[in-house]
């Protein structure tokens, strides 16, 4: 899915010096390189401050932990999402509250926000699933509304920019009262092991965050709150200060490998492509196929599987069928969008060193499968 190797290929000089430079100082806790690419992430994503932390999970979890919600707090957040989410939710005792997820955008369906909203919710989570922001402007509207946290969950969306109706643009991740970001290696900005970040453009909850991630210290052996332990590790900081200039020259690949997949299946009316809002580019961290009912999608897996086409279905259950997640009883048709896109989607490779060749490939090996 995904083409690691292929792309180290192409900067192997520049990680591998910045790698030994890690090495060689010793500095491997809080070197200087994690306070250098705070500052750089922060410049490219417009002013943000940004908090770097050991990994996307960890970033929600301080985020709510910062925001001091409470056991029995109310989270809304889309259910046709990734787990973490959710996982860190129930950590905290929180109750997540599941919202359906639009059927072109697959984000949060902001039209049915507003009816899940109770006296005890506290927050909301999009998730830029995929790579394309959710809408933003609505969800702020309906948060400010009702005096509700946003916390944006954009590990799949991280280079993504939103544009408001006014015309005013933002990074995603930076519109919320939080935002979290991963740098898992297939993330579209992805380090050699496991990080994250956490960003929020407000002074004293940033002090909040940088606390809790630091063990709830005010200084040194000062411990005024319940923490954890979450830290970037230098060495993963070094390799991101090499890659982050080239984030958006591999969003742009990204774009044009998605060009080449939504041409060859554009006369397919059995393939639904990814559709574009009009308020978000994407930044393709997956590309997603919606298939019509009437296609088997195991028989295309192991179809593509056979011609050596790697495939995947993010994700097969949402997160209200999952049994660590229903604690409100979900049943079948609760989310009708959801489940049916559990059933319906398949993602394919999606990485910035796929070539004409390969999408040509890939493409005639599905269109094989739907039209035969
Ligand atoms: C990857 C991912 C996370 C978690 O990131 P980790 O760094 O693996 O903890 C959270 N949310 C979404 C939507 C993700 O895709």
């Amino acid at each position: 899915m995904v083409d690691l190797k292929g792309q180290y290929a192409h900067i192997q000089s520049k990680i591998d010096e910045a790698v030994l430079g890690v090495i060689r100082s010793t500095a491997f806790i809080n070197g200087p390189d994690v306070k250098e690419l705070a500052t750089e992430l922060s410049q490219y994503l417009g002013g943000t401050q940004v908090i770097p932390c050991a990994n996307g999970t960890d970033a929600l979890q301080i985020a709510m932990m910062a925001l001091d919600l409470q056991p029995g707090d109310e989270v809304i957040t889309p259910s046709f999402t990734y787990a973490a989410t959710c996982e860190v939710i129930a950590l905290l005792k929180l109750t997540p509250v599941f919202v359906d997820s639009d059927p072109d955008t697959f984000n949060i369906d902001v039209t049915k926000i507003e009816a899940a909203i109770s006296p005890k919710t506290k927050a909301i989570v999009p998730v830029h699933l995929y790579g394309q922001c959710a809408d933003m402007e609505k969800i702020l509207d309906i948060a400010k509304r009702h005096n509700l946290f946003v916390i944006e969950d954009t590990a799949q969306a991280i280079g993504a920019e939103y544009t408001f109706s006014d015309g005013r643009k933002a990074k995603a991740g930076t519109m919320g009262t939080v935002g979290c970001t991963s740098f898992f290696p297939s993330k579209n900005l992805g380090c050699y092991g496991d990080g994250g970040a956490i960003f929020c453009n407000d002074e004293k909850l940033t002090a909040a965050l940088r606390s809790i991630a630091n063990h709830g210290q005010s200084r040194l052996y000062y411990h005024d709150v319940v923490g954890v332990n979450s830290r970037l590790d230098t060495i993963q900081a070094a390799v991101l200060r090499v890659k982050l200039p080239l984030l958006d020259g591999y969003s742009a690949s990204r774009n044009k490998a998605a060009d080449h997949y939504d041409r060859a299946f554009a006369a397919s009316p059995k393939i639904k492509t990814p559709f574009r809002a009009a308020y978000s580019d994407h930044v393709f961290h997956q590309y997603t196929l919606t298939l019509d009912a009437s296609l088997d999608r195991d028989g295309l897996e192991n179809f593509l599987k056979e011609k050596g086409v790697p495939s995947k279905v993010y994700y097969p259950v949402p997160q209200h069928f999952q049994k660590a997640y229903n604690l409100r009883g979900y049943k079948d048709g609760d989310l009708p969008v959801a489940e049916e896109l559990s059933k319906r989607v398949i993602s394919l490779p999606m990485h910035t060193e796929l070539d004409e060749e390969q999408l040509k490939f890939i493409s005639d090996s599905v269109l094989e499968y739907v039209n035969r």
